[in-house]
């Protein structure tokens, strides 16, 4: 069996990731959405385990001490991170594993894992990414303009990612991002067990 492929999607704060990667886990059976540890407070609605696994200051620093996490980094005065064991499972499970995380933890995995595939996710103009932004209604004002002043050093590493998805329709986007993912699976990288397969039935013609 092969390996699944770890797949990383970043993207502007409000641009849509994780709409996208939710619907995209919930309409195709192959992927596991890794759900990430956070210092940072629920947001109304949101769920312990389901979207992150929350966590004090303290023991997010315990985690990273206790090298449970396969990335870590701070946005916005909090800590994010991504359990490594569930991720590891997956792979070896030959399941794709999506993380949306910030772009420092998208550098970190790219470095530790170069065959990770990393997607930049935006909308398509800023405009309409601050009308989301305040449409959401989840943050304040304050935390609104923090997260576009993080979208404009993010821009800077857009052009280190491998692919880049403009969320402009729901249902293109999510239909778009599965065809690039499971043409990624044709790629020779991920079919090294099987050409060895291959070879070796050769061999024994
Ligand atoms: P939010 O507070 O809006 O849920 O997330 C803020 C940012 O943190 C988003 O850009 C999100 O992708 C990122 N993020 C969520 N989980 C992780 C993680 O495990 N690691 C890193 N590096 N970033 C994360």
């Amino acid at each position: 069996m092969s390996k699944g492929i770890l797949i990383v999607v970043s993207g502007f704060s409000g641009a849509g990731k994780g709409t996208i990667t939710k619907e995209l886990v919930k309409r195709y059976e192959n992927y596991c959405l890794s759900v990430s540890a956070t210092s940072r407070k629920p947001r109304e609605g949101e769920v312990e385990g389901r979207d992150y696994f929350y966590k004090t200051r303290e023991e997010f620093e315990s985690m990273i001490e206790n090298d449970e996490l396969l990335e870590h980094a701070q946005y916005v005065g909090n800590y994010y991170g991504t359990p490594k064991k569930y991720v590891e499972d997956c792979i070896n499970a030959g399941r794709d594993v999506i993380l949306e995380i910030e772009v420092q933890g998208a550098l970190q995995i790219k470095k530790k894992v170069p065959e990770a595939v990393t997607i930049f996710m935006t909308t398509p103009t800023i405009a309409i990414l601050k009308q989301r932004l305040i449409g959401r209604g989840t943050e304040t004002l304050e935390v609104i303009e923090q997260r576009l002043k993080r979208a404009k050093e993010e821009a800077e590493y857009m052009t280190q990612y491998d692919y880049i998805i403009v969320n402009d329709d729901l249902e293109e986007c999510v239909t778009g991002l599965n065809d690039l993912l499971a043409s990624l699976h044709s790629r020779v990288s991920n079919n090294e067990e099987f050409i060895s397969s291959i070879k070796k039935q050769l061999q024994e013609i």
